[in-house]
């Protein structure tokens, strides 16, 4: 890691540009006061240690103790603006860090270190790595990266996304780098009264557009309420004091209301065994300002100055996830016992937690006073969840999908609405899983996105930082192919209900319809005549057909041949019999009179010219053709895959003319197979049985022999409707004991028709 060009900014050189508060002139101190300095810092020192200590182990105390002394050392002799020696500031940025936010211990030692290398002209980012290890480096270099002072003030919300952006992306390797990065900030803003009037201003209003939203993405409820108190403080000192004071005057009357409120309630939860805390939680100074500048209403007005939180203070284990809801809804029983609730301001965001990570069971009451109370109820550990945010989710670790998020092993992408919203998704996840993650609605109109201002399509895989629009459609709606672009299981699960939802209704849709034709063309509509007609158009399940219909591929002229390929069945059956014994012989083709007749084709987009198939390779309705120019017959019609194709593309391409298949036509094409297998008794009446009696299909000719080793191969040639017609029956034929192999049969001898 090479050291950052931010030594360059040192703030004698740019006083203006930074919120630094160093103060590098030579004050006279006594010895006094220097014994006084020492214990007191060793004494904040402590309180860090303090806080720390629950979540250490192994070597960790010995690295906080190390960063400390480190730190110490290298910014002796350095004071604030306000006076105190420098050192306080990184050990109380350690405290937010260890006391408010429940670090762990590397997040720690770099609060401790967060201004050394910028600070010290003879400490180097190296030094750090080689003294703490490459995280604490790593945490240190992208504090000290990420300069606040580089973005503008009152920027759009737009840009201020971006910024949000950028900075997210310079730290995207490690999330704890932007929780030093906000411990900073908040000391910083608690001691801004030394700083002149212009730049309280400057830092207080970057404070609200940068990192006070950033603290409420991540979850960090506390550290944003007390960023935006402090901002109002320095931005309009006046109303906050107004406001703080009238919490003041008011507050044994409001401790009163909240006592009365609450005894009725604790007594019955008591007795429902529940071990619960029972609070009022005031709002923040700055809230109760937005409430009185955007409603337009006086402070007494404002009734909702608290609300009452209800606290179930119980261990679950990780997979009590469900009881943890029940309990919660069964405490929203006991209250609602007490007072009547607002049906309309109930909110449960336990079953789906808020995009930072919140989880709490929301109600409004009507209190005895004819006073609207909202009481939120929640779990110790959504508790700490909603006041640490994610920082929480390191303490319940192996919790779902925050497990260890850190550098080593980071599970999500942070990527952005274009309000510049937080989503956090899935590594992996695509265009689709964002729609779907921001609503199911978006998810299932959507059509494509703009990811950082660019089009994408649905499947686009999105990284850390991405701004993603979601472009929608009323025509827009999921299909197979969605499921292979969503990753995450929301996207996939959604998606999956709407396809089965639609194919249920394609289906139903298709049953009613077909059950009219089938009356229209004297069909019987039962169960066995339904069967026997998806066996006619071999398809695995009735409920396929009826999908079909659905979708309008099945129309009455189909079910009208149908009919007549049951009238037909019945008298053929005889000769089928008799056809069945002749085995081992030849039967000559027939004379393939109806295919040059055949109206299936289009030659070079007309109809009615003239054609015929190829002896070669026996094209069959669906197979992918061309037309082939000969001397003295005509067109004739050739697969792409027949095996003199490439011959007549390289030597005779100027002859070659496009063709493609009309509309499904009553027609039957005759092509040719191959069987191989080993001989056995019966083999040959199975496979004939197979082609005539079971798929009920018409034998134009075959030809069967035997080699020396026992060989047997057939050579049949049958009319089939179309291609999925020959492949049933290809399948078919494959599943007979003692058959290898089952192709079509194509020839280069019969390579005839060239000159006619
Ligand atoms: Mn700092």
């Amino acid at each position: 890691m090479k050291k950052t060009e931010n030594k360059l900014e040192k703030p004698a050189s740019a006083p203006d540009m930074t919120n630094k508060q160093i103060e590098k002139e030579e004050i006279v101190i006594s010895e006094d006061q220097l014994s006084r300095e020492r214990r007191q810092i060793l004494e904040a020192y402590k309180f860090v240690n303090r806080a720390a200590r629950p979540r250490l182990k192994g070597e960790d105390s010995k690295l906080i103790k190390k960063a400390f002394e480190f730190a110490l050392e290298a910014h002796h002799g350095m004071r604030r603006k306000s006076g105190e020696p420098y050192i306080f500031h990184p050990i109380e940025v350690a405290e937010i860090v260890a006391e408010d936010m429940k670090l762990d211990a590397v997040s720690i030692a770099a609060a401790l270190l967060h201004d050394v290398v910028e600070d010290v002209e003879t400490i180097t980012l190296d030094d750090i790595k080689r003294e703490f290890g490459e995280q604490v480096a790593t945490i240190v270099d992208g504090v000290t990266k990420v300069k606040s002072d580089k973005y503008a003030i009152d920027l759009s919300i737009s840009q201020q996304a971006e910024n949000f952006r950028k900075m997210l992306l310079g730290l995207s390797s490690d999330l704890r780098v932007i929780y030093v990065k906000l411990a900073d900030r908040l000391h910083n803003m608690r001691t801004l009264s030394s700083m002149n009037e212009e730049k309280q201003r400057k830092i207080a209003s970057e404070t609200i557009y940068i990192y006070a939203p950033l603290a409420h993405r991540l979850g960090l409820y506390k550290v944003k309420s007390e960023l935006e108190d402090l901002h109002l403080k320095y931005v309009n000192r006046q109303a906050y004091d107004d406001i703080a004071n009238k919490l003041q005057e008011t507050k044994a009357a409001r401790d009163k209301f909240v006592e009365d409120f609450i005894a009725p309630l604790r007594g019955r939860l008591a007795e429902s065994g529940f071990k619960i805390r029972i609070f009022g939680r005031p709002k923040s100074i700055y809230s109760i300002h937005n409430k009185i500048q955007t409603q337009r209403v006086p402070f007494d007005q404002i009734y909702d100055l608290f609300a009452i939180r209800i606290i179930i203070d119980k261990d679950y284990d990780e997979d009590e996830r469900n009881k943890e809801k029940e309990d919660c809804w069964r405490v929203y029983s006991i209250v609602t016992d007490t007072y009547l609730p607002n049906p309309e301001r109930l909110r449960e965001w336990i079953t789906q937690p808020r995009p930072n990570g919140y989880e709490s069971l929301h109600t409004t009451v009507m209190s005895e006073l004819g006073k609207w109370v909202e009481v939120q109820i929640r779990t110790k550990r959504m508790d700490e969840i909603a006041e640490l945010g994610y920082a929480a989710h390191w303490k319940y670790k192996t919790y779902g999908k925050y497990a260890g998020r850190t550098k080593e092993s980071k599970t999500e992408v942070f990527v952005f609405t274009p309000k510049g919203k937080l989503i956090h998704l899935p590594v992996g996840a695509t265009v689709i899983d964002f729609a779907f993650e921001i609503h199911s609605e978006i998810g299932l109109k959507c059509l494509g996105a703009k990811v950082n201002t660019k089009l994408v399509p649905l499947g686009y895989e999105l990284h850390n930082g991405d701004q993603v629009e979601i472009l929608t459609s009323k025509q827009a709606k999921p299909t197979n192919d969605w499921l292979h672009y969503a990753k995450g299981t929301k996207a996939i699960s959604k998606i999956k209900e709407f396809l089965r939802a639609e194919r249920r209704t394609i289906i139903e849709k298709g049953k009613e319809d077909l059950a009219g034709k089938f009356a229209q063309a004297k069909l019987v509509w039962d169960e066995p005549t339904q069967t026997q007609y998806r066996l006619y158009l071999n398809y695995k399940t009735n409920a396929n057909v009826f999908y079909e219909a659905g979708l309008g591929h099945i129309s009455y002229k189909d079910v009208e041949s149908f009919k007549k390929y049951l009238d037909r069945k019945e008298a053929k059956e005889e000769e089928k019999l008799r056809k069945r014994e002749e085995t081992k012989e030849v039967v000559e083709p027939k004379k393939d009179k109806k295919a040059s007749k055949s109206e299936a084709i289009i030659i070079g987009e007309k109809t009615g010219i003239d054609y015929s198939f190829a002896k070669c390779c026996n094209p069959v309705f669906g197979d992918d053709v061309f037309g082939f120019i000969t001397i003295h017959e005509g067109i004739k019609i050739h697969r792409n895959d027949c095996p003199n194709a490439v011959n007549m593309r390289a030597n005779y391409g100027y002859r070659i003319t496009g063709a493609v298949w009309q509309a499904k036509q009553e027609e039957q094409f005759i092509t040719e197979i191959k069987i191989v297998g080993n001989d056995r008794i019966g083999i040959a009446r199975d496979v004939t049985q197979m082609i005539s009696s079971d798929m009920q299909i018409n034998i134009a000719g075959l030809n069967i022999g035997v080699t020396n080793s026992n060989i047997f191969e057939g050579h049949i040639k049958v009319y089939v409707r179309d291609i999925q017609h020959l492949y049933g029956l290809l399948e078919k034929l494959r599943s007979i004991e003692g058959v290898v192999k089952v192709t079509r049969y194509d020839t280069e001898d019969n390579w005839e028709d060239l000159n006619g």
